[in-house]
C-alpha cells in the first residue's frame, strides 16, 4: 500500500526542524512496509481531500504565518473536508495556531485560521515559552517528549481534547496545563524537537491511523 504525504507550505512552514517530521513519517512508513509519496503544497496551489493520507503542517514565524494566513483561506475548505472525512493531519506550533479560529501575533495583527479545529491563539505577551515539555496523553496511555518555543497562548474550545496533559513545561498557555490538540485524527502539538523524531511510537500511531483508513477506503 502507498500513504501518499502531503507536506503543507512545507517550504514556508519549517522552523525549528520541523521537516524532520515529515524525514520521520517517511522513514517509519517504509520500515511498516508502506510505500511513500510526499507532494509538496503550496501557495496558489489546490489542496485536493482525495489525493492525499497524512497532511504535515509545521511551524513558521510570524512573517511566513501572515503569507500562509492568507493563501489557506483557499484551501478552507477542501482541508475541512478531509478533517472531517477522518483524514490525518500532524500540524505544529504556528500550522497548529493556523488549523484554529485566529491567532493575533505579536504586533496585534489578527490572523484569521481556518476554523477547522475550535481553539484560538493570542500572541501580544512579553514573553515566549521556551523549553523542555513532557505530556501524558490519557486515552492513549502514552506520554509524550519535546521542546517548546512560542509567543502564542492557544486556549481549547469546550469539545476539544488536548493531545496531552502537561507533567513539565508550559503547554498552549501557562494555565490550564494542556497541550496541543486531537480532534479527530488531526493531531496537534507546540512540540518541536521534532516531535515525531523524538516520539516514534506517536509517528507509528500516526502512520497506522491513515494505513487503516487508507486501507477502508480501498476496500
Ligand atoms: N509565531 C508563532 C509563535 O511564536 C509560531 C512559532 C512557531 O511555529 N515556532 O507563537
Amino acid at each position: 500500500m502507498k500513504l501518499r504525504i502531503c507536506h503543507l507550505y512545507g517550504n514556508l512552514m519549517n522552523t525549528y526542524g520541523d521537516n524532520g517530521n515529515l524525514l520521520m513519517l517517511q522513514h517509519r512508513a517504509k520500515k511498516l512496509g508502506y510505500e511513500v509519496e510526499t507532494t509538496l503544497i503550496s501557495l496558489e496551489e489546490d489542496f485536493n481531500p482525495e489525493e492525499f493520507d497524512i497532511v504535515m503542517f509545521g511551524g513558521g514565524q510570524d512573517y511566513e504565518q501572515t503569507v500562509v494566513a492568507k493563501d489557506l483561506q483557499n484551501k478552507k475548505d477542501t482541508l475541512i473536508e478531509y478533517i472531517e472525512d477522518d483524514g490525518v493531519v500532524v500540524a505544529i506550533c504556528g500550522g497548529f495556531q493556523l488549523l484554529g479560529r485566529y491567532y493575533v501575533n505579536a504586533s496585534g495583527e489578527r490572523l484569521n485560521g481556518i476554523s477547522a479545529i475550535d481553539v484560538c491563539t493570542n500572541g501580544q505577551f512579553p514573553n515566549r515559552l521556551i523549553g523542555d515539555v513532557e505530556i501524558f496523553n490519557e486515552e492513549f496511555g502514552e506520554t509524550y517528549l519535546g521542546y517548546e518555543n512560542h509567543i502564542g497562548r492557544t486556549y481549547l474550545g469546550k469539545n476539544m481534547k488536548p493531545l496531552g496533559k502537561v507533567v513539565k513545561g508550559f503547554g498552549n498557555n501557562e494555565e490550564d496545563h494542556a497541550e496541543g490538540c486531537h480532534y479527530k485524527n488531526v493531531f496537534c502539538s507546540y512540540f518541536h524537537g521534532p516531535i515525531l523524531v523524538r516520539n516514534q511510537h506517536l509517528a507509528d500511531r500516526i502512520i497506522q491511523t491513515a494505513a487503516q483508513r487508507r486501507h477502508a477506503k480501498n476496500a
